[in-house]
């Protein structure tokens, strides 16, 4: 295959270099892997297809990689037993390095595994919670760095940025404000369960970040944004977390207040009980929303 031809996603074998917790809610996993040479994730809220070992399995168990054609290799995965295939779920690239080829990924710790203690544990944060260096996974994700895994699309004529994300898009909105161009004007609302998951951001627009921690009672996410003054004349909105919150605050943005539903740019990384294999099941609440606009 030649380099125009390359296939914009491809599988890679990776492994656990190391792990640093980040603060209550958060642990940041480094992979490396002879495979990273090809990887090239495109920034911002790049997002991976990231395959898991089940209790007792030392690798994710998948059919051969070998095969050219991605959707095939899915094929065949989706027909393996449930309890035997890897557990497959969608995660952000927080950073991709060359020289050493790493990627880092942030997990959100949430039920057992969180500070808090309470129930409601999945496969993949139960395995974040215990990875371990040499701990091996593989991922589904860029082999070209323009890819639709990339959905923050700056419109050309943007001149401000507002940012909704809780602790699971924490990651993506990280590297959004890494990659924003400087002096972009920027509102950032962070929502997150403790105190201690405040972290600082690096970035050269110029942002206005609010932590909206809700062990310190953090208002609704409506209501964190209902009084903001939206800067600048063309403003671009990310939304991105549980499920719930992101189609409230897109409500709000654009039937509320107006804006272009096309300058909104939504996505639902979780939802409050259902695992991801029962949220992908499910018609898209927002979607359907944004379509009956449409309409
Ligand atoms: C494009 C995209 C990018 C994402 N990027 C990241 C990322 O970088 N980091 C990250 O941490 N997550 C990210 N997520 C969210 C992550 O995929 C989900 O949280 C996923 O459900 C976790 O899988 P699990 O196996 O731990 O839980 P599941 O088996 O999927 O769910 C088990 C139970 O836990 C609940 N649950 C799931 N997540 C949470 C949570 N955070 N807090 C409380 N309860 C929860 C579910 O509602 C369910 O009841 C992303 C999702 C998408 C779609």
């Amino acid at each position: 295959m030649t380099h125009s031809e390359t296939a914009p996603f491809q599988f890679f074998s990776l492994q656990v270099d190391r792990t640093r917790r980040l603060g209550p809610s958060l642990v940041r996993i480094t992979f490396t892997g002879d495979d990273l040479e090809d990887f090239a994730a495109g920034g911002r809220d790049q997002s991976l297809s990231l395959f898991l070992p089940h209790p007792g399995q030392d690798a994710p168990v998948l059919p051969p990689l070998d095969d050219p054609d991605m959707y095939a290799i899915l094929g065949a995965w989706r027909a393996m037993p449930d309890d035997v295939r890897a557990v497959m779920r969608s995660y952000t690239v927080r950073e991709q390095r060359t020289g050493p080829n790493e990627i880092d990924i942030d997990f959100a710790l949430h039920g057992e595994t969180s500070a808090a203690g309470a129930a409601g544990v999945g496969p993949a944060c139960r395995w974040a919670g215990r990875a371990e260096p040499g701990d091996r996974v593989v991922v589904l994700g860029p082999a070209v760095a323009e890819n639709t895994g990339v959905r923050f699309r700056l419109p050309e004529d943007a001149d401000s940025v507002l940012i909704w994300a809780d602790e699971t898009a924490l990651p993506a909105a990280s590297a959004i404000l890494e990659w924003l161009p400087a002096e972009t004007r920027a509102q950032v609302f962070l929502e997150v369960p403790y105190s201690g998951d405040r972290m600082e951001l690096a970035t050269e627009a110029d942002a206005t970040v609010t932590w909206l921690v809700r062990e310190e009672g953090a208002p609704s996410p409506v209501d964190a944004v209902s009084g903001v003054q939206l800067p600048g004349e063309a403003p671009y909105v990310w939304i991105a977390g549980e499920s719930g919150a992101v189609r409230a605050l897109r409500r709000h943005f654009v039937r509320e207040r107006g804006l272009d539903r096309r300058r909104v740019t939504f996505v639902g990384y979780w939802r409050r009980g259902l695992s991801e294999d029962a949220l992908r099941e499910v018609p898209d609440e927002t979607a359907q929303d944004e379509a009956r606009e449409a309409a």
